[in-house]
């Protein structure tokens, strides 16, 4: 079976320790996800690629009830949907990440818990290519 990424230089694919790529402000350190072309700190173009950390803390979240609109193309209908939780997730001192969590029910759930970034399956094409995309998955207390 053949597996991409959603989108190009969003992660580090294929890689057993994946990674978000963000962008890193060259004249004033400014860290962004995904990376912009221009800071939006300074407005400085020197804006360099930078692996963020894979762990962080849950920040706040909600959960996604109900299949979101146009883009979102997971290939489900209303009747296959099924529910995910939505974190902002901050990773390291600087910078706070939007991303699926691997846990839906919020009572699983608490703000400030210990999270790892894994990449996960979104959907499989009619060619059987799966496409995969990033999510936070709690860590087990360690
Ligand atoms: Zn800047």
């Amino acid at each position: 079976m053949t597996e991409i990424a959603f989108a190009p230089d969003v992660f580090t694919w294929p890689s057993d320790e994946p990674q978000l790529i963000g962008g890193r402000c060259a004249q004033c350190a400014a860290l962004t996800f995904p990376a912009w072309p221009s800071c939006a700190r300074c407005g400085s173009t020197e804006v360099e690629q930078h692996l963020l950390p894979r762990r962080g803390t849950l920040w706040t979240f909600t959960t996604q009830d109900f299949l979101p609109k146009e883009p979102y193309a997971s290939g489900e209908t209303m009747e296959t949907f099924t529910p995910y939780g939505v974190g902002i997730v901050q990773l390291g001192d600087d910078v706070r990440v939007e991303g699926r969590l691997t846990v839906a029910d919020p009572a699983a759930l608490r703000i400030g818990m210990d999270l790892e970034l894994v990449i996960v399956p979104f959907r499989t094409d009619d060619d059987g290519t799966e496409v995969m995309t990033y999510a936070f998955r709690p860590t087990q207390g360690d």
